[in-house]
Protein backbone atom coordinates (compact mmCIF):
# COMPACT_ATOMS: atom_id res chain seq x y z
CA UNK A 1 0.00 0.00 0.00
CA UNK A 2 1.61 3.38 -1.18
CA UNK A 3 1.64 6.29 1.46
CA UNK A 4 -0.90 8.95 2.17
CA UNK A 5 -0.17 11.74 0.28
CA UNK A 6 0.22 14.94 2.15
CA UNK A 7 -1.95 17.10 0.47
CA UNK A 8 -4.97 14.33 1.44
CA UNK A 9 -4.98 16.52 5.03
CA UNK A 10 -6.26 19.28 3.47
CA UNK A 11 -10.32 19.49 2.14
CA UNK A 12 -9.83 21.73 -1.04
CA UNK A 13 -6.99 19.13 -2.41
CA UNK A 14 -9.20 15.76 -1.34
CA UNK A 15 -11.87 17.67 -3.37
CA UNK A 16 -9.75 18.47 -6.53
CA UNK A 17 -9.09 14.73 -6.13
CA UNK A 18 -12.76 14.01 -7.69
CA UNK A 19 -12.45 14.95 -10.86
CA UNK A 20 -13.03 11.38 -12.03
CA UNK A 21 -15.93 10.55 -9.38
CA UNK A 22 -19.42 9.32 -10.98
CA UNK A 23 -21.71 10.89 -8.66
CA UNK A 24 -22.06 14.55 -8.87
CA UNK A 25 -25.47 15.08 -7.52
CA UNK A 26 -26.93 13.30 -4.73
CA UNK A 27 -25.21 13.59 -0.92
CA UNK A 28 -22.63 11.14 -2.54
CA UNK A 29 -20.94 14.44 -4.30
CA UNK A 30 -17.48 15.45 -4.42
CA UNK A 31 -17.97 18.07 -1.67
CA UNK A 32 -19.25 15.52 0.92
CA UNK A 33 -16.58 13.25 -0.22
CA UNK A 34 -13.90 15.10 0.90
CA UNK A 35 -15.72 16.59 3.82
CA UNK A 36 -16.42 13.47 5.06
CA UNK A 37 -12.15 12.74 4.79
CA UNK A 38 -12.02 10.90 1.66
CA UNK A 39 -10.02 11.37 -1.52
CA UNK A 40 -10.10 9.75 -4.68
CA UNK A 41 -8.08 6.35 -5.55
CA UNK A 42 -10.32 4.92 -8.25
CA UNK A 43 -9.54 3.43 -11.70
CA UNK A 44 -11.08 1.79 -14.45
CA UNK A 45 -11.54 -1.26 -12.80
CA UNK A 46 -12.57 0.86 -9.39
CA UNK A 47 -14.43 4.06 -11.02
CA UNK A 48 -15.71 5.00 -7.12
CA UNK A 49 -12.65 3.85 -4.71
CA UNK A 50 -12.53 6.44 -1.97
CA UNK A 51 -9.86 6.13 0.94
CA UNK A 52 -10.08 8.08 4.27
CA UNK A 53 -7.03 10.47 4.73
CA UNK A 54 -6.86 9.35 8.41
CA UNK A 55 -7.63 5.85 8.95
CA UNK A 56 -6.53 4.79 5.06
CA UNK A 57 -10.34 2.95 5.37
CA UNK A 58 -11.54 2.13 1.54
CA UNK A 59 -14.65 2.23 0.23
CA UNK A 60 -16.34 1.35 -2.98
CA UNK A 61 -19.81 0.34 -3.80
CA UNK A 62 -21.21 3.91 -3.71
CA UNK A 63 -24.56 4.74 -4.68
CA UNK A 64 -25.89 8.46 -5.57
CA UNK A 65 -27.69 8.75 -2.45
CA UNK A 66 -25.12 7.29 0.48
CA UNK A 67 -24.45 9.79 2.59
CA UNK A 68 -20.61 9.38 3.19
CA UNK A 69 -20.27 10.61 6.23
CA UNK A 70 -22.65 7.96 7.23
CA UNK A 71 -21.07 5.68 5.44
CA UNK A 72 -17.12 6.23 7.16
CA UNK A 73 -18.77 6.46 10.63
CA UNK A 74 -20.34 3.10 9.43
CA UNK A 75 -17.49 1.11 8.10
CA UNK A 76 -14.23 2.72 10.54
CA UNK A 77 -16.18 3.79 14.00
CA UNK A 78 -13.33 4.01 15.13
CA UNK A 79 -11.33 6.57 12.72
CA UNK A 80 -9.75 9.68 14.75
CA UNK A 81 -11.24 11.94 12.34
CA UNK A 82 -15.18 9.73 13.04
CA UNK A 83 -14.35 10.15 16.60
CA UNK A 84 -13.77 13.82 16.41
CA UNK A 85 -17.07 14.35 14.60
CA UNK A 86 -16.32 17.81 12.86
CA UNK A 87 -16.99 19.13 9.88
CA UNK A 88 -13.01 20.74 8.27
CA UNK A 89 -14.05 24.25 8.59
CA UNK A 90 -14.60 23.73 12.45
CA UNK A 91 -10.91 21.93 12.67
CA UNK A 92 -8.50 23.62 14.85
CA UNK A 93 -4.96 23.67 14.59
CA UNK A 94 -4.76 20.95 17.48
CA UNK A 95 -7.31 19.13 15.66
CA UNK A 96 -5.22 19.23 12.68
CA UNK A 97 -1.62 18.39 14.13
CA UNK A 98 -3.90 15.34 16.23
CA UNK A 99 -5.12 13.81 13.23
CA UNK A 100 -1.92 14.07 11.22
CA UNK A 101 -0.04 12.37 14.48
CA UNK A 102 -2.66 9.51 13.77
CA UNK A 103 -2.27 9.28 10.27
CA UNK A 104 1.44 9.11 10.90
CA UNK A 105 0.51 6.41 13.24
CA UNK A 106 -1.38 4.84 10.96
CA UNK A 107 1.06 5.12 7.97
CA UNK A 108 3.33 3.10 10.12
CA UNK A 109 1.70 0.49 11.06
CA UNK A 110 0.59 -0.67 7.58
CA UNK A 111 4.55 -0.41 6.40
CA UNK A 112 5.26 -2.35 9.05
CA UNK A 113 1.93 -4.73 8.23
CA UNK A 114 3.35 -4.82 4.42
CA UNK A 115 7.11 -5.83 5.51
CA UNK A 116 6.22 -8.71 8.28
CA UNK A 117 3.81 -9.95 5.00
CA UNK A 118 7.00 -9.42 2.73
CA UNK A 119 9.21 -11.15 5.35
CA UNK A 120 6.66 -13.88 6.00
CA UNK A 121 6.48 -14.78 1.84
CA UNK A 122 10.66 -14.92 1.83
CA UNK A 123 10.52 -17.46 5.38
CA UNK A 124 8.33 -19.42 3.58
CA UNK A 125 9.98 -19.44 0.33
CA UNK A 126 13.38 -20.21 2.44
CA UNK A 127 11.57 -23.11 4.26
CA UNK A 128 10.33 -24.86 1.16
CA UNK A 129 13.94 -24.44 -0.33
CA UNK A 130 15.73 -25.72 3.11
CA UNK A 131 12.67 -28.63 3.38
CA UNK A 132 14.33 -29.61 -0.42
CA UNK A 133 17.45 -29.97 0.53
CA UNK A 134 17.02 -31.71 3.91
CA UNK A 135 14.74 -34.07 1.81
CA UNK A 136 16.80 -34.66 -1.20
CA UNK A 137 16.35 -38.56 -1.99
CA UNK A 138 13.29 -39.02 -1.12
CA UNK A 139 11.23 -39.34 2.63
CA UNK A 140 12.90 -42.86 2.76
CA UNK A 141 16.02 -41.22 3.74
CA UNK A 142 14.21 -39.51 6.65
CA UNK A 143 13.15 -42.75 8.30
CA UNK A 144 16.68 -44.21 8.22
CA UNK A 145 17.81 -41.71 11.01
CA UNK A 146 15.62 -42.70 13.11
CA UNK A 147 16.73 -44.90 16.18
CA UNK A 148 17.49 -47.82 15.33
CA UNK A 149 15.02 -51.13 17.17
CA UNK A 150 18.88 -52.38 18.52
CA UNK A 151 19.23 -49.70 20.88
CA UNK A 152 16.80 -51.27 23.75
CA UNK A 153 18.14 -52.77 26.52
CA UNK A 154 17.61 -56.63 27.72
CA UNK A 155 17.47 -57.78 30.96
CA UNK A 156 19.23 -60.63 30.11
CA UNK A 157 22.56 -59.30 29.91
ZN1 LIG B 1 -11.30 7.36 8.48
Amino acid sequence: MENIPDWAAFEADRLKSFKRWPFKKGPCNPVQMAEAGFYFIGSKSEPDLARCYVCCKELDGWEEHDNPWLEHKKHAPKCPYVLLDKKPADLTVKDMYTLEAERMKRVLVMRHEAQVKTLNEIKACVLEELDKLTNKGGKDNRKRSTRPASKRSSRKD
